[in-house]
């Protein structure tokens, strides 16, 4: 049987990637460099991770609202640390109708500085408070190198703004909708993550602090899966967002922003897939199990009734399934197609297993197979897709853990992570200038500093100086 046209892992991950991206139809290259076409079964996924990431939204308190993709130019520059960090990637819009604007838009990079222009109206007291609003939506940032969803101009991504009366129920907010992506990333995408705060070169431009989700790839390098950010008082005060104390005073209100994009999708194809194609959640999948009958003219009918017959209940249980009785396929040719795309389990029926009252189930994870007899097949199919979430991620933990070293020593981490990339917990002092050096030696990135660390005494990698905690360093996307 021909395998997939993928180059191997082990030969050119990055190649191996874009294949993969390619060839399972997730994406497409647009006419303008940078940006995506994302296709149907790539927007299938996505459609997925919405819908169960909304859900977790408006359980915790959120609605959904929608603001304008062009936000005046000046507006940017209104949070002095938010303008220079995004100043690089804008994309601004100078005519329109025509004519030269008076005042070029810019498409949003993010929306922070729109939506508190708006917030300005809306607050006046402490009883305005809280707002709890999430948006899904395109934003646009010019990146020169750019990479199907892991980097691309224009992304889709869901963005959080909340505004609170106190620092602190700022920092709750933050740290609770940090805790809903790890719950996403490890029981939904099977993708075990390092939950901590960003050092202050890493933080997102115009917050107080950034905590982050940080997976491993196959390649044991760091994908920043999702951030959420306190930003205090920094945008109430550049808006001018004032309201009324209970006690009567006039105060700056407290905010926090947070948010996950198409990346994930690009996280999903790097943590779990294989030579052979996509490996995904069954959680998440589109398709959960794919039936192939096996069957010639005589037979067709009998076949495919039999499967119509097996699954008659699935829909009501929840199993998500699709019949491939196409007859202009070979059985061979759809296996590929269908090992190729993902779908966590693939179920055969041929004339020798109807004699028999039995099918063939497949784990795409594993390539194991089984068969199963008539009456039992819908409970293993529940308990397979149970299993292969479950294995998903404990293969991911396992390989992250065998991947990630505590050392003490700058050069053995040098020259390990040259060779093989890898998680670090290293001793770090804090100081800025530590973190340029990891980066100029070894492209090598301080992830987080993890929350609820162990508290242990040491000496920073790079200078010496005294350090209370180990942090995660890696190299990153
Ligand atoms: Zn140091």
């Amino acid at each position: 049987m021909a395998k997939q046209n993928i180059t191997p892992r082990a030969e050119d991950y990055a190649q191996w990637y874009i294949d993969v991206v390619l060839q399972s139809k997730l994406a497409d290259y647009a006419p303008v460099k940078g940006c995506m076409v994302i296709r149907p079964n790539g927007y299938g996924l996505w459609e997925n991770i919405q819908k169960t990431l909304d859900e977790m939204f408006k359980e915790t308190g959120h609605e959904n609202a929608y603001f304008p993709l062009l936000i005046p130019e000046s507006f940017l520059k209104k949070e002095a640390e938010h303008v220079e960090g995004f100043a690089p990637e804008l994309a601004v819009m100078t005519h329109a109708g025509g004519k030269k604007l008076e005042e070029p838009y810019v498409l949003r990079p993010t929306s922070e500085t729109i939506i508190w222009s708006t917030y300005k109206k809306w607050i006046q007291s402490y009883r305005d408070l809280p707002i709890l609003i999430n948006q899904w939506a395109n934003v646009f940032r010019w990146e020169m190198r750019t990479r199907l969803f892991l980097r691309t101009t224009e992304f889709l991504w869901q963005e959080g703004h909340t505004a609170h009366a106190t620092f602190e129920e700022a920092e709750e907010e933050t740290l609770k909708m940090l805790g809903v992506y790890r719950n996403f990333a490890e029981n939904f995408m099977a993708m075990p993550v390092y939950v901590g705060k960003k050092t202050n070169k890493e933080k997102f431009a115009g917050a107080v602090t950034t905590y982050c989700i940080e997976p491993m790839m196959q390649d044991k390098k760091a994908l920043q899966a999702g951030t959420s950010h306190n930003l205090g008082q920094n945008f109430a005060k550049a808006f001018d967002v004032t309201f009324q104390t209970k006690e009567g005073k006039l105060e700056h209100v407290f905010a926090t922003s947070w948010g996950v994009s198409t990346r994930l999708i690009g996280g999903i194809v790097m943590a779990h897939s294989d030579d052979n194609g996509l490996v995904i959640p069954p959680k998440l999948s589109v398709i959960q199990a794919v039936w192939i009958p096996i069957f010639n003219k005589d037979n067709q009918e009998k076949i495919t009734g039999k499967v119509k017959e097996l699954t008659q209940t699935w829909k009501n249980e929840g199993i998500k399934f699709k019949i491939d009785d196409r007859d202009n396929y070979k059985p061979g040719w759809k296996f590929n197609e269908w090992e190729l795309q993902g779908v966590p389990l693939r179920i055969e029926l041929g004339p020798k297993d109807l004699e028999q009252n039995q099918v063939v189930i497949a784990r795409r994870d594993t390539n194991e197979k089984v068969a199963v007899s008539f009456e039992n097949v819908t409970q293993t199919v529940k308990n397979l897709l149970v299993t292969i979430q479950n294995d998903l991620f404990t293969k991911a933990l396992n390989f992250r853990n065998d991947n990630t070293f505590v050392t003490d020593d700058y050069k053995f981490m040098l020259k390990k992570s040259d060779e093989d990339n890898g998680f670090y917990k290293i001793h770090w002092c804090g100081n800025r200038a530590c973190e340029d050096n990891l980066q100029e030696m070894g492209k090598i990135t301080i992830r987080c500093i993890p929350l609820n660390n162990e508290q242990e005494n040491g000496k920073c990698i790079v200078c010496g100086e005294a350090s209370k905690e180990r942090v995660i360093a890696a190299k990153s996307y």
